[in-house]
């Protein structure tokens, strides 16, 4: 049943009015995340049920409660795993070097969704080490993905640096030793500041080869960064522990649409803001998958006469193979 929403503005006669959304190209679901999902069905078909999961396999309830439907169990701590053959599955935000070593001190069968992406920072960090480099690690703290990367190297051998003001406050054990990396979805502004400022103060520290914000952050905060001053208001679909949806909100709010929301479902959207518009733009997280946008998209087609137009920005092809064990499975298809 549709709900009477009393922000809605109708013609006399009852029509409906118009609302044009604009639809982010990129949105949604990235390579890492189509691995990682991929990564637990497969296992489950393969295997068959249960397939334990180490932390939401992504930071979305749909998809978690999708692949628990199926057979996944998800746990936090290896602990809560009984003795079993089933395959252990790390999440695509990666672990510390200490959650694989449990997993073979325990006899578990460990498939690793770890976005290689996330995998390519990791060894970076190691390598810096390596060398002798102590590691500015620029991220936020108790995200999984930081805790992963942290994870990777002795405690002390990677510093945490949130913001422009720790990044003012940090004091480097040796100035001309030092390394930076990043977590891959933060905002590429702020990161911008924050290196800004670091390699102001230590010109000599090293950057990581290649960009640690990954393809898909920041093409989808491109696509945010260009659709949000055409529009009133804007929804990015997504869970409130997703750090990259959290990021397009606050680039959609930079860009000069005040009206910027995180939306995890349909129900979730409040009506005393998007009642009463013209333009929407619409995004979704990296980890969010398309049927939610469509949920959304609906929900305003109830209420207005909704035309979609979508605005792309970049085009992308990226893959990823599965984890090695799941791979000739798939060839012999
Ligand atoms: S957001 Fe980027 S780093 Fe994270 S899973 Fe997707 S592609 Fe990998």
């Amino acid at each position: 049943m549709t709900v009477p929403n009393p922000q809605q503005k109708q013609s006399p006669e009852g029509a409906k009015s118009p609302l044009k959304v604009l639809l982010c190209q990129p949105r949604g679901f990235c390579a890492g995340v189509v691995r990682a999902i991929d990564t637990v069905e497969r296992a489950i078909e393969i295997y068959g049920p249960p397939v334990y999961v180490r932390h939401e396999i992504v930071h979305n309830r749909y998809v978690v409660e999708s692949l628990r439907a199926k057979g996944a169990i998800f746990v936090e701590d290896l602990s809560e795993i009984p003795q079993t053959e089933a395959p252990v599955v790390f999440s695509a935000h990666g672990v510390p070097k200490a959650v694989p070593e449990d997993a073979r001190s325990r006899n578990f069968f460990a498939l690793d969704a770890t976005c290689p992406l996330v995998t390519k920072v990791h060894r970076e960090a190691e390598l810096h080490f390596r060398r002798g480099r102590e590691i500015v690690l620029i991220g936020h703290a108790g995200h999984p993905e930081v805790i992963g990367t942290m994870g990777q190297l002795p405690p002390g051998a990677v510093r945490l640096v949130e913001t422009v003001a720790d990044a003012a406050a940090f004091v480097p054990k040796d100035a001309g030793n030092l390394a930076y990396a990043t977590q891959t979805t933060l905002s590429v502004d702020d990161t911008a500041e924050v290196v800004a400022l670091l390699k102001a103060r230590f010109p000599a520290i090293v950057s990581p080869h290649k960009e640690d914000i990954c393809y898909a952050t920041t093409n989808r905060q491109e696509a945010v960064k260009r659709v949000a001053p055409m529009v009133d208001a804007m929804i990015v679909v997504g869970a409130p522990n997703s750090s990259n949806s959290q990021r397009l909100r606050e680039v959609a709010e930079r860009s000069g649409c005040v009206k910027a929301a995180l939306v995890q479902r349909a129900a979730d959207i409040d009506w005393n803001v998007f009642g009463d518009i013209a333009r929407l733009g619409i995004t979704a997280g990296a980890s969010a998958p398309e049927i939610l946008v469509e949920e959304i998209i609906d929900a305003f087609a109830a209420r207005y006469a909704v035309e979609v137009e979508i605005v792309r920005d970049a085009h992308e092809d990226v893959f990823f193979p599965l984890p090695r064990p799941l791979r000739g499975t798939v060839a012999a298809e």
